[in-house]
């Protein structure tokens, strides 16, 4: 313990013990000793003696106190009271630290310090006895400890209670990443596309683009599927980073992308479209494990505008009308021309 912790608790000790010993017997050290002993029940001798002159209607005199001490503590004296006094300041400095761990804990330790305080006020307004003031100490002995264990146990289960929930929610958002995008590419998939699509169908301007990989087949069946997959994943990167504003990517499915266009007329959605086919042409994808350089990499568009009171799939077949149009005149092209 600091100085300063110290010094803190024993004020918080002078505030509260003292109160209970003011009645009747002075606060000096060897009366802390004796009445700890005696709630301790350490020496039952002490506590029998004490128990006897109460039975008998006396109060606690000094003088009578002075003579206990002597009988039954003055062996251990000084180290006695000097102990006393530590564990009388970490008690009060552990319950003090138990109301700062848990807002609960403080307000049920109100409560105790409160309805204690009450009958301490009592003391000095009614004249309890020693014996009636020690039952007072002896429970708010027993109470503190009791909050000691329960905000130990509400803390531990409090921690616990965090851990799952910690795990809970990165369970839930893994489920959720795997619910939304696409592991490969990282674009969002073809199920929340759909979810996407019907509730967007409500808007007035709304595009829809189907992109579509030429020959890709013959990229895996050449070079194998992994040099497919990085010819994906970089398809995957062009389309995202040639979408701004509100339009948004998706991985529909194999070697097929789709991109929604909300606020988009047909116009301006063909013009993106051809931005995001000529950026595919650009593509260049290395294979490190054999250095094999693919350069050739095309798509074909089709692009649909959404019809009044059109349903999600009508709108999509129609854009896929254009992408076999698109395919049937020669490919790497968007669909339809104006
Ligand atoms: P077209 O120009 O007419 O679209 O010809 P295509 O070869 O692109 O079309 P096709 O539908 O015949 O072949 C698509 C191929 O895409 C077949 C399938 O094995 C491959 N594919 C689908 N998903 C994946 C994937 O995740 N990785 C790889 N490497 N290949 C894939
Ligand atoms: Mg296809
Ligand atoms: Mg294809």
């Amino acid at each position: 313990m600091s100085n300063t912790e110290i010094e803190k608790s024993f004020k918080i000790l002078k505030s509260t013990l003292p109160l209970l010993l003011k009645h009747k017997i002075s606060a000096i050290p060897t009366n802390y000793a004796l009445w700890y002993t005696y709630v301790s029940n350490d020496s039952p001798q002490l506590n029998q003696d004490i128990d006897e002159s109460l039975e008998k209607g006396h109060p606690l005199s000094t003088v009578k106190a002075k003579e206990l001490y002597r009988n039954y503590l003055s062996e251990k004296q000084e180290v006695d009271a000097w102990q006393l006094r530590q564990s009388m300041e970490a008690m009060v400095l552990e319950v003090s630290q138990s109301m700062k761990d848990t807002q609960a804990d403080t307000t049920q330790f109100k409560t105790v310090m409160d309805a204690s305080l009450d009958n301490l006020a009592k003391v000095e307004k009614e004249g309890l006895t020693v014996k009636e003031v020690m039952a007072l100490v002896r429970n708010m002995v027993k109470e503190s400890q009791a909050i000691r264990q329960s905000t130990s146990s509400f803390s531990s289960a409090l921690s616990k209670a965090e851990n799952e929930i910690k795990s809970l929610k990165a369970k839930l958002q893994e489920s959720q990443q795997d619910a939304m995008y696409d592991a490969l590419t990282g674009l969002c998939n073809r199920r929340y596309f759909d979810s996407e699509l019907e509730s967007k169908m409500g808007i007035d301007k709304l595009c829809l683009m189907l992109i579509d990989i030429d020959h890709f087949k013959v990229v895996n069946d050449t070079h194998g599927h992994l040099m497919g997959d990085l010819v994906l994943k970089a398809v995957a990167k062009k389309l995202q980073s040639g979408c701004r504003e509100n339009a948004q990517v998706f991985r529909y499915g194999g070697e097929e992308f789709v991109v929604l266009m909300p606020g988009a007329d047909l116009q301006k959605a063909r013009h993106v479209a051809d931005v995001l086919r000529r950026s595919i042409e650009k593509i260049s994808v290395k294979d490190r494990r054999t250095g094999v350089v693919l350069s050739d990499v095309t798509v074909s568009v089709g692009v649909a505008q959404k019809a009044k009171n059109e349903q999600p799939s009508d709108l999509l077949e129609r854009a896929d009308k254009m992408l076999y149009k698109a395919k049937t005149l020669g490919r790497n092209r968007v669909m339809p021309i104006s």
